[in-house]
C-alpha cells in the first residue's frame, strides 16, 4: 500500500474477495449468497463493491433505501436487488428501475400493489419482511393469512422471499432468544408457504447469523459487516480482512509552550511542554466530535497519538510529544492492524457506525 498524500479511504477490493470467499467457505453449495451493500457499502464504495461482488458471483444485492438501487442501476449494476426500507412515494421509480422491495407492512402491501398494478406488472418479485421479535419493521404470524390472500388475488405480484432479521446474532449471550427467533420464522415460513400454494425463498441470517448459526442459514444469506472486514467477535475477526484502510497527512507540527491552550474552546490546556501534530480530518469527513479529548487516537509511525482538545470541522490536532516525525509523514486513522474497532471501542461504539460515517468528502483509491 502506498504513501497518501492526502486524507484517502484505501478500499482493499483484494480483501473483499479473501471476505467473501472465507464466507462462502462457511455456506452449503446451494445457499445463496445476498451482499448487502446499503450506506456506500458500509462508507467505502457502493458502485465498486457492488460491481465486484457481482464479478464474484454473488447472487443478489441489497440496499436500504430506492436511491442507493437507483445509483447502482445507473453505473450498470445488474444483480437483482433488494431494497430493505423503501417508501411508498418512491414505488414507481423502484419499479422502472427493476429494484425489489421488501414489503413490511399492509400500507405498503397495499400501496404496492396499487402501483404495480398500474403500471401492468404481473409477477412482479417482492420480499415479506416477518418481524420476529427485533421489532423494527415486517408482519407478525397474526398477518400472514391476509398477506397470501392479497398475494394471491393480485397477479401483478410475485413472493420471491420471505425473510426475518436477528435481534442479537453477536452476542451467545442471547442464543435462547435468537434459536426462538429462528424456530418462530421457520414455522410462520411453513404456514405461509401452504397458505401460498407455493415456496419463497427463506432468509434471516446476517453476519453474525451465518457465523453463529449454521443450522439457519436457510436458502440465502445477508452479509454486510464481514464483507467488509469485521465479523463482530474476535474469533471471527481473524479470519476477515477489513477493506478499509483510512489514512491522512501531518500537515503541520506545533511546539506548544506549558500553560496554552490548544483548539477551539481551548479544550486541552498543556500541563508541561508537547508537540503536536494537525491533522486534515475532522468531524465533516466523519470523525465525531465525541473522538475529541483525547477519547480518540491516530497512528503516526506506528506509535499512537490521541486527539488533543475538540475535533474541528476539518482537522484534528494530535499529541505527539514522544514521536519521532515530520511534516508530512504518513497518518493512519485506521487500517488492518489499527482497525476501525478499536478506535470505535474508544467512545463505545461499533465498527458499522464509524465505517459509514466517513463522509463523501474522503478521496477514496484503489487497491485490486
Ligand atoms: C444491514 C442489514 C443486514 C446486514 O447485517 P450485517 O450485520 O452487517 O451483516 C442484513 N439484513 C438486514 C435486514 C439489514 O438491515
Amino acid at each position: 500500500m502506498s504513501k497518501v498524500l492526502e486524507t484517502t479511504l484505501e478500499i482493499d477490493l483484494k480483501a473483499l474477495t479473501h471476505n467473501f470467499n472465507y464466507l462462502k467457505s462457511k455456506l452449503r453449495p446451494t445457499t445463496k449468497f445476498l451482499g448487502v451493500v446499503k450506506a456506500f457499502a458500509y462508507g467505502s464504495d457502493a458502485v465498486e463493491v457492488a460491481k465486484h461482488l457481482q464479478h464474484l458471483g454473488a447472487d443478489y444485492l441489497a440496499v436500504a433505501y430506492v436511491k442507493e438501487g437507483v445509483a447502482l442501476r445507473d453505473a450498470g449494476v445488474t444483480l437483482p436487488i433488494l431494497v430493505l426500507h423503501p417508501q411508498p412515494v418512491n414505488f414507481k421509480t423502484l419499479i422502472d428501475r427493476c429494484l425489489e422491495p421488501s414489503l413490511y407492512s399492509f400500507k405498503v402491501l397495499n400501496e404496492f400493489i396499487e402501483i404495480s398494478k398500474n403500471l401492468n406488472q404481473s409477477n412482479y418479485p417482492v420480499h415479506i419482511k416477518i418481524n420476529t421479535g427485533l421489532n423494527r419493521l415486517g408482519f407478525t404470524a397474526d398477518d400472514i393469512e391476509a398477506v397470501s390472500d392479497k398475494a394471491k388475488t393480485n397477479e401483478s405480484i410475485k413472493i420471491k422471499s420471505v425473510f426475518s432479521h436477528l435481534a442479537a446474532s453477536e452476542d451467545l449471550n442471547e442464543s435462547e432468544f435468537t434459536l426462538n427467533q429462528i424456530s418462530q420464522f421457520k414455522l410462520i415460513a411453513k404456514n405461509f408457504s401452504e397458505l401460498l400454494g407455493y415456496q419463497p425463498w427463506l432468509h434471516i441470517c446476517n453476519t453474525s447469523g451465518v457465523l453463529n448459526y449454521p443450522e439457519a442459514h436457510l436458502d440465502m444469506v445477508r452479509c454486510g459487516i464481514s464483507l467488509y472486514g469485521f465479523g463482530n467477535n474476535p474469533k471471527y475477526d481473524q479470519y476477515l480482512k477489513p477493506i478499509a484502510s483510512l489514512k491522512s497527512v501531518i500537515s503541520q507540527i506545533h511546539l506548544i509552550k506549558k500553560g496554552e491552550s490548544i483548539g477551539y474552546n481551548r479544550a486541552l490546556v498543556a500541563e508541561n511542554d508537547m508537540k503536536t501534530a494537525t491533522i486534515p480530518i475532522g468531524h465533516a469527513d466523519g470523525l465525531s466530535r465525541i473522538y475529541g479529548k483525547g477519547k480518540g487516537f491516530v497512528f503516526i509511525n506506528d506509535q499512537k497519538a490521541p486527539i488533543a482538545g475538540n475535533v474541528c470541522m476539518d482537522m484534528i490536532m494530535v499529541d505527539i510529544t514522544h514521536i519521532n516525525c515530520d511534516e508530512g509523514d504518513e497518518v493512519i486513522v485506521f487500517d488492518n492492524n489499527h482497525t476501525a474497532n478499536d478506535l470505535a471501542a474508544s467512545t463505545g461504539t461499533i465498527s458499522y457506525e464509524i465505517l459509514t460515517a466517513i463522509s463523501n468528502r474522503v478521496k477514496r483509491c484503489y487497491i485490486k
